[in-house]
């Protein structure tokens, strides 16, 4: 538990949400601010501030929730689409400093785009920004 994170206090029940799942390290509540109605977050019960942060372990747990959630949002909302986010560190908007999966529902013809997308300037720059990335992983 971080004192000064509101992701906190909501799984702490400090403050009001509308809690959507509970079990085990996981929790998820309805987004405030929803970019379509029903649109979840999916947090881990202690506090972590980015996806980096995350143990390896919470994954199998992690992705059963992302998957139970989801599907619910999309029977309870009527939706036939799913887009799952996640923000990390400031400069990629993450507002709230406790590592959280965005699942919002969508519906034909609802208007949002979430990526502009680009070309790389050459077949060769994308080859080596590749490269560069393996050695990163190493
Ligand atoms: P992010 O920009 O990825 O850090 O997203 C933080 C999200 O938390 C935003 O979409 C907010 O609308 C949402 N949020 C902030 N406070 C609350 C709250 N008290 N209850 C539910 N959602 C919240
Ligand atoms: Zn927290």
């Amino acid at each position: 538990m971080s004192d000064d994170c509101i992701f906190c206090k909501i799984i702490a029940g400090k403050i009001p949400c509308a809690k959507v799942y509970d079990q085990g390290g996981i929790f998820a509540f309805l987004d405030i601010a929803p970019v379509n109605k029903g649109h979840a977050l999916v947090v881990s019960r202690t506090h972590y501030a980015t996806l980096f942060d995350l143990p390896p372990d919470l994954g199998r747990e992690l992705l059963a929730a992302l998957k139970s959630v989801g599907r619910a949002v999309m029977q309870a909302t009527g939706a036939t689409g799913l887009n799952m986010g996640m923000n990390n560190f400031e400069v990629a908007g993450q507002l709230v400093h406790h590592a959280h999966f965005h699942l919002v529902p969508r519906h034909e013809g609802d208007g949002l785009r979430l990526w502009t997308q680009h070309a790389y300037e050459s077949g060769e720059e994308m080859q080596k920004l590749a490269q560069a990335v393996r050695t990163a992983i190493g």
